[in-house]
């Protein structure tokens, strides 16, 4: 018998139909022995929609009453499901998250759990019923309702799996698992059976869009196995896992070198051509930036000629006005010729573990990216992943070349 935290995205609970799925589901891992813990989020597109509502009423939106306005959502799905579940005879009990012990801190519309008591739910399993806990919320040390940010009921089932010590968090969503690729766009993307927490991070940071990254980041510090699987067919998905690559060398599983490729078309590059070259330039250039709470994400300056050098950045798209309004407004102050922005770029990544440990992985990046005739213009890299600024027209172009190089539709490949 194994304690369980299943997790259901609005797909999965979005109609009557999938909610008595859901609970059928639920009622029949109860009868092969184990405990369920149920995290649910807001059926079906219901957050989209109160946000729109929300717009429409209103111009200000004051935080406290948004994070009111769409935990709802959860709540209602809460409700929901455990009437479905009392109909298959199955006791259980709905929890919001401040009941559920969700302590965060009081930034609205993204707060970040600070602790989790889960008395309740743990009383509540004692007495042989299903706590359904509504996602992505918690309750603030000055006790308003917060909501934990687009995404945020997988952090709310990640975090209360670890602190309930379950066996495994699953994550049921309307794809059957974590794909070596974006499946709209390859093809013959392959559904993995196993990645590591390491690679999963990289793939969620760099475009891959599910689960979210904060639950990875999450799931990793406190070494919680997730699942992440289909809630359509049920079928086994892909097991999220520390490898051997992992401090502890708890787990000996054989590493690829290339997982997976991920792109990203939410970039918009800035560049800061001619600044001078002197010590406190990239210091004042990007506290300004960090003072507008501007999120950087790849950076590369050029070596100098005749004391001056080139700097340029990627930020996201929707912050590129006010990124390159900053910059502008600097440029008389660090010398600099000129500031340009393109915002017709993409990132494609290539990422997997193995590469620490194997030469050759970025030439076979760029020759295979210069054979396909697709012009790189910036490049960065982790101990793990090789990113590669590109036209935003030849993304997709080349993340079908990447996965054909690395062989990714026959499984790994795998490092020595
Ligand atoms: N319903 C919320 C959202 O769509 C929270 C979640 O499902 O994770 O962002
Ligand atoms: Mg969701």
């Amino acid at each position: 018998m194994a304690l369980l935290v299943q997790k259901f995205g609005g797909t999965s609970v979005a109609d009557p139909d999938r909610m008595r799925a859901v609970a059928d589901h639920v009622a029949r891992t109860l009868k092969r022995g184990h405990q369920v813990v149920v995290v649910i989020s807001a059926m079906g597109k219901e957050t989209d929609d109160l946000l729109r509502l929300a717009q429409e009423v209103s111009s200000t939106r004051p935080g406290r009453e948004m994070d009111m306005l769409i935990t709802a959502g959860e709540r209602k799905a809460t409700a929901l499901l455990c009437m479905a579940l009392h109909d298959l005879g199955v006791e259980a009990e709905s929890f919001t998250g401040s009941q559920a012990g969700f302590i965060t801190d009081s930034t609205h519309m993204n707060a970040r759990i600070i602790e989790v008591r889960p008395d309740r739910v743990r009383k509540a399993l004692d007495e042989g019923k299903v706590p359904v806990v509504g996602g992505a919320q918690g309750v603030s040390i000055d006790k308003n309702v917060t909501f934990l940010g687009r995404g945020g009921s997988d952090t709310t089932a990640v975090a209360l799996a670890h602190a309930l010590g379950a066996e495994v968090c699953e994550l049921y969503t309307d794809v059957s698992g974590v794909f070596t690729s974006d499946p709209r766009v390859v093809d013959n993307a392959r559904k993995m059976d196993r990645i590591s927490f390491d690679e999963l991070l990289e793939m969620t940071a760099n475009g891959c869009p599910k689960p979210a990254m904060r639950s990875v980041e999450y799931a990793r510090t406190h070494g919680v196995n997730l699942h992440v699987r289909s809630a359509f067919t049920w079928e086994p998905g892909t097991l999220v896992t520390k490898t051997a690559a992992s401090p502890d060398g708890s787990d000996d599983m054989e590493q690829a070198i290339i997982s997976a490729v991920v792109y990203d078309l939410d970039e918009a590059k800035i560049t800061i051509a001619g600044v001078e070259d002197r010590p406190g330039i990239a210091g004042r250039l990007f506290r300004a930036l960090a003072d507008r709470n501007i999120n950087v994400d790849m950076i590369v300056q050029n070596t100098s000629e005749q004391g001056h050098t080139d700097i340029s950045f990627t930020v996201p798209r929707s912050e590129v006005e006010r990124a390159v309004e900053t910059s502008r407004a600097l440029q008389t102050e660090l010398g600099a010729r000129a500031v340009t922005y393109d915002d017709h770029i993409g990132r494609v990544s290539v990422i997997g573990a193995g590469m620490k440990t194997h030469p050759g992985v970025a030439a076979t990046v760029f020759e295979t990216l210069a054979a396909n005739d697709i012009n790189i213009e910036m490049i960065s890299t982790s101990a793990i992943r090789i990113s590669c600024v590109v036209d935003e027209d030849t993304v997709e172009r080349a993340v079908q070349v990447l996965h054909d190089a690395f062989e990714l539709d026959k499984g790994p490949a795998l490092a020595d």
